[in-house]
């Protein structure tokens, strides 16, 4: 275990010394469901040492046996594995914390969520009232840190919640009109999205719940929120602080976080012509994410962002100056095993991905600061000229 704490380190020396950081990559295992059991599922993952997964294919759940015996027990590491127990704080602690930290350094950070429907990915992102996710979370943190941080209280916290479903980029905190969008100095924009001043994380939970239920809904399954929308929120952390020569130092940094449609094949669903089209687009976001994370493994110079509105958005997360978490999330029950071993599969790949070293978005004013007093006397004193 030493050697390879040593490895592990040399590898972090070495990204340093690269100026390049990788894409963490989580796994969390939500609880067997209801339906699940009584359906008679076996559980087919096993977590050990907290980052090691074992998946196993039962005989039964299959009938193809020489494939059966090469995919038993097949083993992946990962940064970390959460177990069905782990509560939504250890989650945002292990995974986002350090994110969040960056952001209010200036380094823009994002958190993507992976997996089939049902595999907890929303639960994860925004959860319930009583057990909030990630996204509630981090701004919480946020507006702590921020409130004890601030030279004189200024801060502010921008979110922005977005939907991109059938290739198509809609407002969720205020639905209306597609979305176009367009590249300028930051990167690709979405063009007159809302961006929502939040003071206080009480008004973040339902305002992101009522921004849910703006997702688009399938005909079908009018209960369910889609399985093929992809949700962007973009919180934007803005505060002013003194460095050491006591000048203001303006510091803004963006979060995204991203709940991603699910993964399953679009071959699973039905076969309806408007459904296989929505199929086909949403194959092509999560096709386009999945050749832009080849490209990148392969380090090769053309990534495809270019393909699908998800991948334009995401091109900063994956391949530019930022901070990039993963969470793959999985069902414990065999009954799924082919959407687990796919889930698997992309996070593991994902593990791959080198990002570029994160730069500080900050502005240092020339002015030091000075107290309140003699800074209004600087205003009256020029008012005077
Ligand atoms: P997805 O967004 O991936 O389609 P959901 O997050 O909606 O899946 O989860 C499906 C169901 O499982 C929901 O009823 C959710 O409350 C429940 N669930 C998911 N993860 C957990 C968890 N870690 N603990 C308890 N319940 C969970
Ligand atoms: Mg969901």
């Amino acid at each position: 275990e030493d050697a390879q704490d040593q490895m592990e380190q040399a590898n972090q020396d070495s990204n340093k010394v690269n100026n390049s950081s990788r894409i963490l990559v989580f796994v969390r295992l939500r609880p067997m469901a209801k339906k699940e059991k009584e359906a008679g599922s076996r559980c087919c993952i096993r977590i050990v040492n907290r980052k090691d997964i074992y998946l196993t294919e039962f005989a039964s759940s299959g009938n193809d046996y020489l494939r059966l015996k090469r995919l038993r027990g097949r083993h992946f590491t990962f940064d970390a594995a959460f177990p069905d127990s782990t509560t939504q704080q250890e989650v945002y602690s292990k995974t986002t914390a350090e994110l969040v930290e960056g952001v209010l350094q200036g380094r823009n950070g994002s958190v993507f969520c992976y997996g089939a429907t049902g595999a907890g990915k929303t639960y994860t992102m925004l959860g319930t009232v009583e057990n909030p996710g990630v996204m509630v979370l981090a701004i919480k943190d946020l507006f702590t840190m921020m409130r004890q941080r601030s030279y004189d209280g200024n801060h502010a916290v921008h979110l922005s919640y977005l939907e991109v479903y059938n290739e198509t980029v809609r407002d969720l905190l205020s639905p209306g009109r597609p979305l176009v969008l367009r590249e300028d100095k930051q990167g690709i924009v979405a063009a007159g999205l809302t961006q929502y001043r939040a003071y206080s994380t009480d008004e973040v939970m339902s305002l992101l719940q009522q921004g849910n239920q703006n997702r688009t809904t399938e005909p079908t399954r009018v209960n369910e929120t889609s399985s093929r929308s992809h949700a962007i929120l973009q919180v934007v952390a803005e505060y002013q602080v003194r460095d050491s020569a006591m000048s203001l130092v303006n510091r803004v940094g963006k979060l995204s976080l991203i709940d991603l449609a699910g993964s399953e094949r679009a071959l699973a669903t039905d076969q309806r012509t408007l459904r296989s089209i929505e199929g086909a687009n949403i194959n092509r976001s999560l096709l386009a994410l999945s050749s832009c994370i080849n490209a990148l493994v392969e380090g090769k110079k053309h990534i495809p962002y270019r393909n699908s509105k998800l991948t334009q958005l995401l091109k900063d997360s994956l391949g530019g100056t930022c901070n990039t978490v993963m969470i793959a999330n999985i069902s414990p029950s065999n009954l799924s095993f082919g959407e687990t071993q796919n889930t698997l599969h992309w996070a593991d790949r994902a593990k791959q991905i080198r990002t570029k070293a994160c730069e500080v978005n900050e502005e240092r004013f020339q002015v030091p600061v000075l107290d309140l007093d003699q800074s209004k006397l600087l205003l009256e004193l020029q008012k005077e000229n």
